[in-house]
Formats: structure tokens, C-alpha cells, sequence
């Protein structure tokens, strides 16, 4: 569409974008913002719709990690003009590949809709019985990317079964968190204080630099998957050093990319960097086991650390790995 991406940096402790990070990236050329709500908590969403307003930008809230998180007692997802959710394999609502859009403005629902079905809308009533409820309104070129009828029977099924698993995550997580101050060096993800329902996709735990000695968060989580086995992992790359952030690879964005990349991703993204080396991530089924488990990963994370301690003390060549 002609828009050009421009990267922000993030809060070192939780990822999220933050209203100085946006202020520091705006400019005359800007129109919206995208933010995520991140892994298990929530970006300062009051500074953000705050700075958005003054600006006269459209924010569009990612709340792929968040379906069903809380800002005081608002669901988020209606903080901006759009809200976006994956519903792809890994997410809290799972359906292989799916993903869902929200707004409460009626045009950006009939062009969201258009979008989506080769410029087609739906008609004012239902149906006939075998007609067709797409109508071709075309004021908008589109292309095919409705969710089948299958898939949104999967989602179905699951969306009562939602409320009751955030419940128990978020009961695990107080648990691990209530374990945490005992193991030095480890802190829980900070939550913003108007949350008050959090919904977790990845359970994230903040390692202070230093806290198992020489060892990389890479090497403390697959320290920690050996002893769990389940999957430990830090975040992935962040996006101004991902391999997936690759326009230049399309002919028809190469020229573009050239001249935007510098102003895309040409800064330091130290906050960033410090989320991607400075956290341990685990998927959210690992939560909806038992009180056991939570135990488990205590202990783990306590033992894997006394290791570090020990090889800090008398290094040996081969490292924690
Ligand atoms: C998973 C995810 C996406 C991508 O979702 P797809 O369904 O694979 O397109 C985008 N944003 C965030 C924050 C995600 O977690």
C-alpha cells in the first residue's frame, strides 16, 4: 500500500512498545502504530492511546499473544482502531492457521471485509437457502483470505473452554512468581497495574545479566528444556536483526527497501536486544498442568542456576552446555 515501516524499540523488561519509544519514532510522515501485547502482559496501553490521540494516528493493537487480556476491565483489542489476532498453532485459540480482525468502525469493517473476499461484502439479510451471502461491492480490490467454515467450527469449540484456561494459567503463573524471589536473579515479567485480566501465550521469566554466571540465555534454556523436557527458549530475534524481515528479496520492494531500510531499522534497539538476551520464555499448555509443575520448573530453574554458580566458581572449558 505505499506505507513504509519504521521500527520502534521496546521496554527492555517486557518487550512492549512504550510511549517515549513511539514519541522518539514519529514524525510528519507517520499514520498509525502498530503495538503488541507481548508474550504474558500488556504495552502501557493509557501512554500509547495517549500519544496516538495527539498525534492523530490510527493504532492498531496485535494482540496475537492477548486474546482475552484485561485493561482495567476492557478487553484489549478495542483500545485502537483495529485489533488483530493470530489464531494460528501455537496461540491460546489455536487453529492451525487462522487469524481474526476486530473494529468498531463500520467503513474499516466493510473494507476489512472486502479485503478479505475478493471485494465482496456480505448481503443485509441472511441468505436464501442456496444463495450466495457474499455481494460484490468492489470499491475495494481484495483477495481471498476468509477463514473456512471448518476452521471456525475448531474455534468455536474451544471459545468456551477460554475463560477457564486463562484462569488456571494465570494460577500457575502466580505460582511460579510466588517461587521466583527465592531464586536470585530472576524476576517475573512486569504486568501494568490496570491489567486485570491476563492472558498468558508465553510465559516469560526476566534474568537478570549475571545471574548464571557466564552462561547465555540460549544456553540457561536448553539447560533448563534438558531438565523440564519442555521447551525452554529465549525470544526470538527481535525484528531489526530478524532473518524474516527480508524485503529486499522481492523485486517489487528491493528498490523501495534501499532507501527506507535506514530509516526503518537504522538506530539501536538496545531495549530490544536486552528482552531477546535477558528472558526465558515457555508456552502456555505448559500452565495448564498441575500445582506439580509449576514446582517443577522451581526447582529446574534453581538447579540449573546452582550449576552456574559452581561453574562460575571453578570454570571449566566446556561451559555450561
Ligand atoms: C503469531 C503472531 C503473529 C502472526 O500470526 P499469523 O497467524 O502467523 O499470521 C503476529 N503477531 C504476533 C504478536 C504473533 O504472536
Amino acid at each position: 500500500m505505499g506505507a513504509s515501516p519504521v521500527l520502534a524499540d521496546v521496554d527492555p523488561d517486557t518487550g512492549c512498545l512504550t510511549a517515549d519509544e513511539l514519541r522518539a519514532v514519529v514524525s510528519s510522515r507517520t499514520r498509525a502504530v502498530i503495538v503488541v501485547h507481548l508474550a504474558c502482559t500488556a504495552a502501557e496501553l493509557d501512554d500509547i492511546v495517549a500519544v496516538t490521540g495527539q498525534e492523530g494516528l490510527a493504532l492498531i493493537e496485535d494482540c496475537s499473544q492477548a486474546h482475552g487480556t484485561r485493561w482495567a476491565g476492557r478487553a484489549v483489542g478495542t483500545f485502537g482502531a483495529i485489533g488483530v489476532f493470530s489464531l494460528g498453532a501455537a496461540k491460546s485459540l489455536a487453529a492451525g492457521e487462522a487469524g481474526a480482525a476486530i473494529t468498531d468502525s463500520r467503513d474499516l469493517y466493510e473494507r476489512m471485509l472486502m479485503l478479505r473476499a475478493d471485494s465482496r461484502g456480505y448481503t443485509e439479510d441472511a441468505p436464501g437457502s442456496g444463495e450466495y451471502e457474499l455481494v460484490e461491492h468492489g470499491t475495494v480490490m481484495g483477495a481471498n483470505y476468509c477463514m473456512s467454515e471448518l476452521t471456525a467450527g475448531l474455534l468455536l469449540d474451544q471459545l468456551p473452554r477460554l475463560d477457564d484456561q486463562h484462569t488456571l494459567r494465570e494460577q500457575r503463573a502466580k505460582e511460579i512468581e510466588a517461587g521466583l524471589p527465592d531464586i536470585p536473579g530472576l524476576a517475573p515479567i512486569p504486568v501494568p497495574a490496570p491489567v486485570d485480566r491476563r492472558a498468558v501465550y508465553e510465559y516469560g521469566i526476566r534474568v537478570r545479566p549475571g545471574a548464571f554466571g557466564p552462561a547465555t540465555v540460549d544456553q540457561v534454556a536448553a539447560a533448563l528444556t534438558a531438565e523440564l523436557g519442555t521447551r525452554v527458549y529465549p525470544p526470538r530475534d527481535p525484528l531489526h536483526r530478524s532473518v524474516l524481515l527480508r524485503p529486499q528479496t522481492k523485486p517489487r520492494f528491493a528498490q523501495w527497501w534501499s532507501e527506507a531500510a535506514e530509516r526503518a531499522t537504522g538506530r539501536a534497539f538496545t531495549g530490544a536486544d536486552h528482552y531477546r538476551d535477558h528472558t526465558l520464555l515457555m508456552h502456555h499448555s505448559v500452565l495448564l498442568g498441575e500445582r506439580g509443575d509449576t514446582e517443577d520448573i522451581l526447582t529446574a530453574l534453581d538447579k540449573v542456576r546452582a550449576h552456574a554458580d559452581q561453574l562460575a566458581a571453578h570454570p571449566e572449558p566446556k561451559g555450561l552446555a
